[in-house]
């Protein structure tokens, strides 16, 4: 109910002209945008979206519904511009987003890569993208997780729950696992159901683009079209259940080319990034770094930039991004980050 008052004030919005009007006060205010997957529709194994992920067709109309009001760049100074941004390093951002962006004649984007997946095929995506497709796409049936090395933790998976069974039980557990990073995790469900076998049945051209990583020589390729690499951690892990020392080697150690660009936060939520990990975030010389929701409060800063993920339906898109959501809570215009 609550969504369909907020679906009906933004149409009034926007043919209002207040989201217009909303775009012009809040003019100075940066929008970085943050995409992950852009997959073919028909590629998507039983029709699911695992992890974030837009289809062609979704990407394309956020592309023309950014063009609207936006040009794009990646220089984050510019605050007339849009930066897009993708994070974790998948094929499909330069091979499926990259061919739209170039279509539409936008040449620079921003990807931020895990060193994990870097010149990698899809069996070593990062950890959390494996288990996500084991929930999705595992058959129903009883299943469990190890608690210690011998009390199980069971649960029953349906095609109902499958996304609560991620959200209360697996996520909870990974994000704690600081030792293995979910690689027990894994282990435990692939001695169960194995995960190769959750794979052999994907489009090849799926795993190809959804779970393999991109090549230092597609990077070094898009570099010289005018897009830039950022870094987003090797491990993928949320920085601030880490000792300092590895915050430090998961945040330096980084190819020397990508430091002058930008740090992303792997998750980007609150809860995943304490003042240590800003510390070591500055100290390693990055000039910037960026968050993954678009308010992050009193943290907001050089070095906790606000991104936007959009919604696909584009009443709610132009809703958020012109300022009008957030002037709604907030009763003043959208933050101003100076770089
Ligand atoms: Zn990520």
């Amino acid at each position: 109910m609550k969504s369909k008052v907020i679906k009906i004030i933004a149409v009034i919005c926007y043919y209002s002209g207040l989201v217009k009007l909303f775009y012009r006060l809040n003019r100075r205010s940066k929008r970085i945008v943050t995409f992950h997957n852009v997959i073919p529709f028909n590629l998507l194994p039983k029709g699911k979206r695992i992890g974030l992920v837009d289809t062609e067709e979704e990407f394309e109309n956020k592309i023309i519904e950014l063009s609207k009001f936006f040009s794009f760049s990646n220089d984050l100074r510019d605050e007339n511009s849009v930066t897009i941004t993708f994070d974790d390093g998948y094929k499909n951002q330069f091979e499926i987003a990259g061919r739209i962006l170039e279509r539409f004649g936008k040449t620079n984007a921003t990807v931020f890569v895990s060193g994990a997946i870097l010149n990698n095929n899809s069996e070593n995506a990062l950890i959390v993208d494996l288990l996500m497709h084991w929930i999705e796409l595992v058959p129903e049936g009883e299943y469990y997780i190890l608690c210690n090395s011998n009390i199980k933790h069971k649960f029953h998976l349906t095609d109902q729950n499958r996304q609560e069974i991620w959200q209360s039980i697996i996520w909870p557990k990974f994000s704690l696992d600081t030792k293995n990073k979910g690689r027990w995790i894994l282990d435990t469900l692939n001695s169960q159901y194995p995960i190769s076998k959750i794979l052999g049945n994907c489009d090849q051209r799926y795993l190809d683009l959804r779970l393999s990583g991109v090549s230092s020589r597609e990077c070094e390729n898009f570099r010289n079209k005018g897009w830039k690499i950022g870094w987003h951690t090797i491990n993928h892990f949320p920085l601030s259940r880490l000792s300092d020392e590895e915050k430090s080697k998961e945040i330096c150690d980084s190819p020397a080319f990508m430091k002058p660009v930008v740090f992303s936060y792997p998750y980007g939520e609150l809860a995943s990034v304490d003042k240590t990990t800003i510390d070591i975030v500055k100290e390693a010389g990055y000039p910037c770094a960026v968050y993954n929701l678009p308010d992050p409060g009193n943290s907001i800063g050089v070095f906790f930039m606000p991104r936007y993920t959009l919604d696909s339906d584009k009443f709610l898109l132009h809703f958020e991004l012109s300022g009008i959501k957030y002037f709604l809570t907030n009763f003043r215009r959208l933050p101003v980050v100076k770089l």
